[in-house]
């Protein structure tokens, strides 16, 4: 069961109305977007940035190999048209 929390804009003080379920907030008054503070929206919250961060790392380490990949993906493809010129003239 979630905690009973007194929900509060950082921005402007105005209350928030908590949704079951939802750890994401927009602040009516000023637009601000808000993390809810409860154990369980702070646990999924945790483990969607961590989530994220993983997703980031992947990408990064994504861009960093498909260069490589493709060089020899590149390199492979001209070596079977190498082969199959050698086949063809055999
Ligand atoms: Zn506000």
């Amino acid at each position: 069961m979630p905690e009973a929390v007194a929900v509060r804009c950082p921005s402007c003080g105005a209350p928030l109305s908590q949704t079951e379920g939802t750890f994401i907030v927009k602040c009516s008054f000023c637009d601000s977007e808000c993390r809810l503070v409860s154990k369980e929206a702070g646990a999924q919250a945790r483990e969607t940035s961590e989530l994220f961060s993983r997703m980031r790392e992947s990408e990064r380490i994504e861009a960093e190999v498909r260069p490589r990949i493709e060089e020899l993906n590149g390199k492979m493809s001209g070596a079977l048209a190498e082969g199959d010129k050698e086949k063809a003239v055999r």
